[in-house]
């Protein structure tokens, strides 16, 4: 299927010439947030695991997660290349001495084609930007993701996030200085928003130089403050067909160069009763589905996305 976007599969290829395999560890940061030792409360919709993707194993050294993840991937997907990912929580939260050893200890286990360290807006002061700039190379780049999640202030009060926009922009203007790329994530269906404000973050992340995107549909996982005001009837779930249309129109919003790393997320618990069949769709049905509906609003021929 050919993708009417520029996906992250095509980008790394284009950059570095071959497939490259993403190995995502969590180090055992925290946030500012969930304090020291990952037990204070959060935002809203922050499960236990701190919206570590479901394959991490907790508890396992940085250098093992980093060994095994590569043999998965050589062995799954043929994978030769090689990005390094700081993943969970907020990867940046550390005296920067800490930094530095944590993120050497990773790249020692290289070669990566890229180190990827995802972060809040709130924790990328000046001396952090300068210690992730100095690990660019010919052959490694450095990429920062924020989590943004919507730039409604009022909105990132009612979560609980802990930032406003300004914090964003501070952090994107100290990336920018650096030539840093930086990737933003953007979650639909926050309490009290909807498309509309959707777009606006899109927007505001594409004015800011944001060079990559993540989308992510609101998930609603047990345990999380959010479950329980869905539970009370307080909130409405975000049906599939309603993430696809505000997706399809943020697409429209982006730059060519401006990398989609991601459409979907990816729920740590598949048995929530908001994964039930038929609430949420498996990726490659969204992705055709989404390709079809960029299709039809650039004025194409549809059927050519579809598998
Ligand atoms: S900033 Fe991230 S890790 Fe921290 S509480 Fe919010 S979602 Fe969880």
């Amino acid at each position: 299927m050919t993708l009417p976007w520029l996906d992250a599969r095509t980008y790394l290829e284009g950059r570095w010439g071959a497939p490259v395999g993403r190995v995502g560890v969590d180090a055992g940061f925290s946030c500012p947030n969930r304090g020291p030792d990952r037990n204070s409360p959060g935002c809203t919709f922050c499960s236990d695991a701190g919206n570590r993707a479901p394959y991490l194993a907790p508890g396992a050294g940085l250098v093992d997660q980093i060994r095994q993840a590569k043999a998965f991937l050589g062995e799954r997907y043929g994978s030769r290349l090689f990005s390094l990912y700081f993943q969970s929580y907020s990867s940046t939260w550390a005296p920067v001495e800490k930094l530095r050893q944590i993120y050497e200890a990773g790249l020692a286990e290289g070669p990566f084609v890229d180190l990827t360290v995802g972060t809040r807006p709130d924790c990328v002061p000046e001396e952090v930007a300068d210690l992730l700039a100095g690990y660019r190379t010919p052959e490694r780049d450095v990429w920062v993701e924020l989590g943004l999640q919507t730039s409604r202030d009022e909105t990132l009060l009612r979560v609980g996030r802990g930032h406003n926009f300004d914090a964003f922009q501070q952090a994107a203007r100290r990336l920018r200085e650096r030539d840093l790329p930086f990737t933003t994530h953007v979650l639909f269906g926050l309490p009290g928003e909807g498309k509309v404000d959707f777009l606006e973050t899109v927007r505001r992340a594409v004015a800011e130089g944001t060079s990559g995107i993540k989308f992510h549909d609101l998930l609603l996982v047990p345990g999380t403050r959010l479950y329980q005001e869905w539970a009370q009837g307080r909130i409405l779930p975000v049906g599939p067909w309603e993430y696809l249309e505000a997706v399809a129109a943020a697409l429209g919003e982006l730059r060519p160069h401006v990398v989609l790393w991601s459409v979907c997320s990816d729920p740590e618990n598949r048995r929530s009763p908001l994964r039930a069949p038929g609430t949420k769709w498996p990726k490659n049905l969204f992705l055709s589905r989404l390709a079809k509906e960029v299709a039809l609003r650039q004025g194409r021929a549809a059927d050519v996305f579809l598998p």
